[in-house]
């Protein structure tokens, strides 16, 4: 008997049943070849997630007419028969590994960029300026209107050529469907703009065309807008209009989002919390009574039963928690949530989609969009004796794969407890998730009979006597303490102390020296506790190296909390009065604190590895050079799979 029973009920959408409440959403790979033919490597991609246990799988953001249509550097088409082949290869896969498919039609309108669409100039409704840059789209005319409805509907036909289940036509975030509905983005004169009927005609005679060309039983499901997040975009009121009427006119069911505007709330970065916008399904699921399904930070199997059994939605959408880990609903299903390798929001995954048009990548999954190969750990020929040294993200990932191929592995941790940088990095607000990463580690390690030895430091000597194969070392970092006047004095303390001790300030002037990630994030943690507080940076620019939406996000909440960020100063001196600077005209001046808090990274902390000789030992993670989860834990997967 499951835990979540709603769940893992099974739900139908028209006619079409799913097995489960759970759906993947459509999420971009950047997997398919630059010709938009599908790969082996979006084959598998898509087929794991299927052996996973989810019900219905929604393919990405598929072109539906190309040139004018493409998004992306690597996206899938179908708006030519030639591409049928390949899709049916994919949809065969994902039938044969249990789960049903579906493909989003996709044409993002004014969203285009003209690198992808060879040099024409994007097309929309009206020709209104696109809010991210101002660049002016072409309007299209009443006949290219109807002869872009007609794009989706062949679309549509190929789809179930192809032996797809379903389509699901994109009308939210700002694309084409949606530049229709919105009255910002649409002021056309004509029947296709004005009144709400009119706004909603372009969607409704794509989808009367694909049921009038392939049934009323094929399933068209509509992913549309619920609200715009710009000034005078729709509401839900608008959404809710829209999707009775999509009700009327035979669509499945309806995937709401938002529209215009807003990326940090459709992507959100890690501090928003689960489940935050479920009231855009429960807002229109009071409007209609064909399936809703909800979509936003769902992690765990208990949220989601609770927003079914709630009736604030008819399906969830698990997006980026199937990323990070496909088996989510069959480890959900047995009980085994704690083995859940749950999605952290970190948007690694966002930012080599939308940033680096890359394939897809996961800070927790080093074998996403990387193919069958990479993902096979596989069993070892010879089981071997393997000693982990430091509990880190590397040091664990390299500890569970190696354990998965059958070695013996031992792994020592100088703390009393696992996790390693990540109990510092969880500390600020809103990054409490980290804590789920150490969490998983904590409960897959020993379930896969690693030998933990806590709160042992290890020394070069004891490596030999414990005769190990092999020795990875993953000792993590320390903190880089500059050589300034004054920094030893009783008022300087290192940002890693802090958060690691977790120390509590009120009313006190604080300057914070360094303001990378964890100078700001310090800002914040202490901000926050009521103090009044100075970063003091060298650089104008905020480090590249914090993704690009929880940048903002941090920039805005620090302004809110009143944080002075002072640029282009270099320190000279730390003073029992606060920190003398000097700034880029030459003027010293002194930033008055009762505290200074030095923020200037870490250093790789290797003395272990340089002493150890026989094993030569793997050096992983931070132990190399400190960076980001995503390398430690790539680098604890890869060294442990080569054992
Ligand atoms: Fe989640 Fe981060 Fe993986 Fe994206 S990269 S799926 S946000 S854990």
């Amino acid at each position: 008997m499951t835990r979540y029973p709603k769940l893992f009920e099974p739900g139908l959408i028209g006619k079409m049943r799913l097995k489960n409440r759970i759906i993947m959403p459509p999420i971009s790979t950047n997997l398919a070849n630059e010709d938009g033919t599908v790969t082996d490597e979006l084959v598998f991609h898509y087929a794991e997630r299927a052996r996973g246990g989810v019900g219905l799988i929604t393919v990405e953001n598929v072109c539906v007419d190309y040139p004018l249509a493409r998004h992306g550097a690597a996206q899938p088409r179908i708006d030519d028969d030639v591409f049928i082949p390949g899709l049916r290869r994919l949809a065969n896969a994902v039938h044969e590994a249990g789960a049903l498919i579906a493909v989003e039609l996709t044409h993002p309108g004014m969203n285009a960029e003209p690198c992808f669409t060879a040099g024409q100039t994007p097309v929309a409704p009206s020709a209104v300026s696109r809010p991210k840059d101002g660049l002016i789209p072409r309007a299209l005319s009443r006949e290219e209107v109807m002869e872009a409805a007609g794009k989706y509907v062949e679309a549509a036909r190929r789809a179930k050529k192809a032996g797809f289940d379903a389509v699901e036509l994109q009308a939210c975030h700002g694309l084409l469907i949606n530049q229709f509905l919105s009255p910002l983005t649409n002021k056309r004169q004509d029947e296709y703009g004005g009144s709400h009927e009119n706004r909603l005609r372009f969607l409704l005679e794509i989808l009367d065309g694909i049921r009038l060309y392939l049934g009323p039983d094929f399933p068209v499901m509509v992913r549309l807008v619920a609200e715009d997040l710009l000034e005078g975009g729709l509401t839900l009121e608008d959404g809710q209009w829209f999707a009775r009427h999509l009700e009327e006119a035979g669509a499945a069911a309806i995937h709401p989002d938002f529209g215009l505007g807003g990326k940090e709330k459709r992507l959100e970065p890690m501090p928003y919390p689960q489940g935050w916008r479920v009231y855009l399904a429960e807002g229109i699921k009071k409007a209609v009574s064909i399936p809703v399904i909800a979509v936003g930070v769902i992690r765990e199997p208990g949220v989601a039963e609770e927003i079914l059994q709630a009736g604030k939605a008819d399906f969830v959408a698990l997006g980026r928690a199937l990323i990070a880990d496909p088996e989510w609903p069959h480890k959900a299903l047995a009980g085994a949530e704690k083995s859940i390798r749950k999605c952290i929001g970190c948007n690694e995954c966002v930012v080599a989609r939308h940033v680096e048009d890359a394939p897809l990548r996961c800070t927790l999954n080093p074998a996403v969009g990387k193919g069958r190969d990479f993902s096979q750990t596989g069993r070892a020929e010879v089981r071997k004796r393997v000693l982990v040294i430091g509990g880190g993200p590397a040091g664990m990932e390299a500890a569970r794969v190696a354990a998965l191929r059958g070695h013996q592995v031992a792994l020592y941790e100088k703390e009393d407890r696992l996790g390693g940088a990540l109990h510092i990095a969880s500390v600020p607000p809103g990054k409490e998730k980290l804590d789920w990463v150490t969490e998983y580690y904590s409960n897959e390690l020993p379930r896969l009979g690693v030998e933990l030895h806590l709160g042992e430091m290890v020394e070069a000597k004891m490596v030999r006597a414990w005769r190990p194969d092999a020795v990875i070392v993953a000792t993590g970092s320390e903190p880089v303490i500059p050589d300034v006047p004054g920094v030893d004095g009783s008022n300087v303390i290192v940002a890693q102390m802090l958060l690691a001790r977790k120390m509590h300030f009120t009313g006190e002037h604080i300057a914070i020296i360094g303001g990378g990630m964890l100078g700001l994030e310090t800002a914040e943690y202490l901000a926050t506790q009521g103090n009044a507080v100075t970063v003091l940076k060298r650089y104008t620019t905020v480090s590249r190296l914090i993704e690009p939406l929880y940048r903002d996000y941090l920039l805005r909440k620090l302004k809110e909390e009143g944080v002075e960020i002072i640029t282009e100063v270099e320190v000279e001196e730390i003073t029992g009065s606060g920190v003398v600077v000097l700034d880029r005209q030459g003027v010293r001046k002194l930033i008055p604190a009762d505290w200074v808090v030095m923020a200037r990274g870490a250093r790789a902390s290797d003395k272990l590895a340089r002493e150890i000789e026989d094993p030569h030992p793997i050096v992983i993670g931070d132990a190399v050079e400190p960076r980001k989860i995503i390398d430690a834990v790539r680098e604890g997967f890869v060294a442990a799979r080569a054992i």
